[in-house]
């Protein structure tokens, strides 16, 4: 039951060939199983999902989207009543009072919460490693990296401790991971899913967004999540399109641009090549094939590190050791509590990002960084713009290496955000992207592919995708865990 996506599942449950309690414990089982060798979880809700499940099984219809499919959430989703951490010490006993919107959509769907998943500190980090709770093995090999931020939901994805999971991708932290673990991850064009509930890295960059075993379950959890919200402002009144229509077996009338500066220096060719076979295969499915030039890719990492982190520092000072979480015990007075208290707090990733936010926004440097990165923010968004007057989708890579191994770049963070160099480009624009499974490297370990689209055509990915997903066998190889 384990491996089924959840078409499948949602098929199995209404033909009464399980119920939602046996899937439900079939997955904890193998929680139980793996994840002392994985560590993707921090919080298991077993006693309330065997609660749920048992009162689905007794209503019988297995009406609703997703009624009876057993999930997960990244740490850095509100759950009322459950511990949500965002993986940092100052949360680690921080219970939220409220559900995250998108949660309550779900819920609604009927899905079943197994638990909490780990990522690295308030999502900072391409390899979570950055985790107060310690980092998650890739389920291809234990010695390497899950990736991150979103490194326990892909992990629990591909190891099929879960059906679907939900991550968080602010500058790659659902692509990245979903590709270093060979699974789908979909982040949605900002704005398409509300974020009410979401612990924030930087505002106007974050969205959330499914990891899942197939496109075509991506586009059905997209489905019950996205729209208009009165508790986010920054969701549009655009329609949702029903995304199913979208999810056809061949490319025939589609361009796709392969932007040839994701092809070039930093991408290892194992990677590039995987990549273009990939595009041999959409080739041969029906889609025109074009070069594009995005000349601005090349300042992509510092314009993203200068706007990210700047919001980010701003975001990080209610984390007063009053308000929420961790309070220092060793503090006589106010001004002592919060320097204590977020000093004991936060880990260095966190700490070095306030340090860069701060000092990028202050007086005499903000028209040097801050003003200046805005600019070409604008710029790239301009040049995609551009690039999709000439096309539907573009083809690129999603990662510019295979999963590395655990500790050898965490001590040098240069190295880290350069893993970001593929993915940023996209959260700069506010356009979506999505990862598939494309391939292994002569490693074994998987390789991705990234679909890119314009904003709110979260269709073209579903379609570029499944058509791929369903003319290659990728998505069905499993680690041996
Ligand atoms: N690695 C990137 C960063 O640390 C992206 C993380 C994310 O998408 N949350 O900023």
């Amino acid at each position: 039951m384990i491996d089924l996506t959840i078409t499948q599942s949602k098929a199995g449950l209404k033909e009464k060939k399980f119920s939602a309690t046996e899937l439900t414990r079939a997955y904890f089982d193998r929680i139980r199983a793996t994840d002392d060798k994985l560590h993707a979880y921090i919080t298991v809700t077993e006693k309330q999902a065997l609660e749920q499940a048992k009162a689905i099984d007794k209503k019988g219809d297995y009406k609703g989207l997703l009624e009876g499919i057993p999930m997960n959430l990244k740490d850095c989703i509100c759950t009322a009543g459950i511990r949500t951490t965002a993986c940092s010490r100052i949360l680690e006993n921080f219970i939220p009072p409220y559900n995250a919107h998108m949660y309550d959509r779900l819920l609604n769907a009927g899905v079943i919460l197994l638990g909490k998943t780990n990522t690295d500190e308030f999502t900072m980090g391409a390899s979570s490693e950055n985790s107060f709770f310690g980092v998650t093995a890739n389920p291809w090999n234990t010695a390497c990296v899950s990736g991150g931020s979103s490194g326990g939901p892909a992990a629990s994805v591909a190891a099929d401790q879960c059906a679907f999971s939900i991550g968080t991708d602010t500058g790659g932290s659902i692509r990245q991971p979903a590709s270093l673990c060979s699974v789908v991850g979909l982040k949605v064009t900002y704005g398409r899913v509300p974020r009410y509930g979401c612990i924030p890295y930087a505002s106007s960059f974050d969205t959330v967004g499914p990891i899942t075993k197939t496109v075509e379950d991506a586009a059905l959890v997209l489905q019950v999540m996205a729209g208009r919200s009165e508790k986010d402002a920054t969701t549009p009144d655009e329609p949702v399109p029903d995304y199913s229509t979208f999810l056809k077996e061949d490319l025939k009338g589609l361009t796709l641009g392969l932007p040839k500066e994701y092809f070039g220096q930093g991408v290892d060719k194992e990677v590039s090549d995987t990549v273009m076979a990939g595009v041999e295969v959409m080739k041969k499915l029906g889609a025109k094939i074009i070069e594009i030039s995005l000349p601005l890719t090349k300042y992509a990492i510092p314009t993203y590190y200068i706007l990210v982190k700047s919001e980010a520092s701003t975001n990080m000072a209610r984390y007063d050791g009053i308000k929420y979480g961790h309070t220092t015990d060793d503090a006589k007075e106010l001004q002592e509590i919060y320097m204590k208290s977020r000093s004991e707090g936060f880990g260095d990733e966190v700490k070095r990002t306030i340090m860069m936010g701060t000092y990028a926004l202050s007086a005499g440097y903000y028209d040097a960084y801050y003003l200046k990165a805005a600019k070409v923010r604008a710029l790239m968004k301009k040049e995609f713009e551009d690039a999709f007057e000439q096309c539907d989708a573009l083809i690129t890579p999603t990662s510019p290496t295979p999963a590395f191994r655990i500790g050898e770049k965490v001590d040098d963070p240069l190295a880290m955000y350069m893993c970001d160099i593929l993915t940023t480009p996209i959260n700069l624009a506010g356009i979506c992207g999505m990862s598939v499974p494309a391939g292994f490297s002569k490693k074994g370990l998987p390789i991705g592919l990234q679909v890119l689209a314009g904003q709110y055509k979260e269709g073209n990915l579903f379609h570029v995708g499944h058509a791929f997903e369903k003319a290659t066998e990728w998505h069905k190889k499993k680690p041996n865990v």
